[in-house]
């Protein structure tokens, strides 16, 4: 049994037990059982299944919401946000079944035509900062594309995932379908990764874990999807609108306590503008909302843990610090949301993903010296350009090596959309039109017409 803590006041509110080795091995061979049935349950019925998981999620999203406040320490309207994303993920790729067409390709001397086949169990390695969402963005499409699944939540975080399978059991999902394993990741993920039935990792985390899970996919040519660490970019050229430039920014980067890999951690301001911006910046900080993420209007949250904490306060020690905003005092992981300014991007908090409410700031001259700062990272997850100019704006959203660019504004996930990232921060991409195809494999089958 493992502890489970609330993070805004440091108190255990429950217990879950650790799988051990021996029940992750048997889970995966009865989800590689039911796959044999899945598969071959009609489109149209795993389809109406599929919605209806997402209805008994919509019933349940204010108890999913406030669960993920308890355990989390998300603020309640980020929470019920992530809550209805579940439901609007499967709701989504519930219309997948029907639409998983191959294609027709003309040969000579027969009818040639393409399946996308599942995989068969697929196995979901979530982080603990979003742990609904990122569930839902393999689960959904893994099972649509008539794959099994076994989920594995992280250890601080794992109630949404196991209620989720609750709900799942109560719409109707059958039996072994989706499974949902709580336990360490040196256990139940490694398991996932070395397990012969397992024949997809979806892993969300950290690009070290990310890195070592690969090279344990290579020995099976097992597949794999990624979604690793950033050190996203928000590039504030002299000709945007800096009132609303500054007014988002905060929110890019402090969102979820800064605990997002699309964080837009580094800002870029155009010399000209950069004492402007920071002026702009300092009362959106200092007003940020630091409290209880169960009020209504709190805006940002405790950290996830007393070493989160800890880890994030050690960026902060010796940099030069421009301004912060507040925090409540007593128990709980509190860090006031930081804005430092770098003294060269050779500085580690410039450099490293710190995870935590705190931003850098370094001017630039133009936009060649923009693209250099910007794309000077192992990452490659998102970013944000504000300018007027729409010729830069287009120009600099194919510059910057990121998966996820947003122009005027700091959106990443949208599930219609893909999403995914560059260099060190991932693998392939999640979520928009194309998913499934990463739950399947294309077979190609040629039927000879020739008598
Ligand atoms: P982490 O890599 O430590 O853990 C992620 C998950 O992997 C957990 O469930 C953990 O138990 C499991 N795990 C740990 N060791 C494992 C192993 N050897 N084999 C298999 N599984 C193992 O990351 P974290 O601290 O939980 O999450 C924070 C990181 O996640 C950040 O770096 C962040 O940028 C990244 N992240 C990326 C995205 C994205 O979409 N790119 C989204 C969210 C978080």
């Amino acid at each position: 049994m493992s502890e489970v803590v609330d993070p805004a006041t440091g108190e255990v509110v429950g217990f879950v037990p650790a799988t051990s080795i021996g029940e992750v091995d048997a889970a995966i061979a009865r989800a590689d059982a039911a796959f044999r049935r899945w598969r071959g349950v009609a489109p149209g019925e795993r389809a109406r299944v599929l919605r209806r998981f997402a209805a008994v999620v919509d019933a349940h999203l204010e108890e999913l919401a406030r669960l993920e406040v308890r355990n989390s320490g998300h603020t309640i309207g980020n929470a019920r946000w992530e809550a209805g994303n579940v439901r609007d993920v499967l709701d989504y790729y519930a219309g997948a079944p029907e639409r998983l067409t191959g294609r027709q390709i003309p040969v000579p001397g027969g009818l040639d035509v393409t399946f996308h086949e599942p995989l068969g169990v697929v196995g979901v390695i979530v982080p603990w900062n979003f742990p609904m969402p990122i569930a839902a963005w393999g689960f959904a499409p893994a099972l649509a594309a008539g794959n099994t699944v076994v989920l594995k939540p992280a250890e601080l975080t794992p109630l949404t995932a196991l209620r989720l399978a609750e709900l799942a059991r109560e719409a109707g999902v059958p039996d072994d379908v989706f499974t949902v394993l709580p336990g360490a990741g040196s256990v139940v993920g490694e398991r996932f990764v070395t397990h012969p039935a397992v024949r997809k990792v979806c892993f969300t985390g950290s690009t070290e874990v990310g890195t070592r899970i690969m090279a344990g996919c290579a020995a099976q040519v097992k597949r794999l999807t990624l979604e690793l660490g950033g050190k996203s970019a928000n590039l504030v050229f002299a000709d945007a609108d800096l009132e609303r430039a500054a007014a988002t920014a905060p929110y890019a980067v402090f969102d979820n306590a800064g605990q997002d890999c699309c964080a837009r951690s580094r800002i870029l301001v155009q010399r000209p503008a950069y004492d402007r911006f920071l002026k702009l910046l300092e009362p959106g900080v200092r007003a940020l909302r630091v409290e209880d993420p169960a009020r209504e209007t709190a805006e940002m949250g405790p950290l996830i843990s007393a070493a989160q904490r800890d880890r994030v306060a050690g960026y902060v020690d010796g940099a030069n610090v421009a301004f912060a905003g507040s925090r409540p005092d007593g128990p709980g992981f509190w860090y006031a949301p930081t804005v430092l300014l770098a003294d060269s991007p050779a500085d580690r908090h410039w450099r490293e993903e710190i995870f935590g409410p705190v931003v850098s700031v370094l001017p630039f001259d133009d936009e060649a010296d923009a693209f250099r700062l910007a794309n000077d990272t192992e990452y490659g997850l998102s970013g944000s350009v504000w300018t007027r100019d729409v010729g830069r704006a287009v120009r600099v959203a194919r510059a910057v090596e990121a998966g996820n660019l947003s122009v005027n504004s700091h959106s990443s996930v949208r599930y219609w959309t893909p999403f995914g990232g560059m260099k060190r921060s991932g693998l392939g991409r999640e979520l928009g039109p194309d998913a499934l195809h990463a739950f399947t494999d294309v077979k190609n089958v040629f039927i000879a017409t020739e008598e």
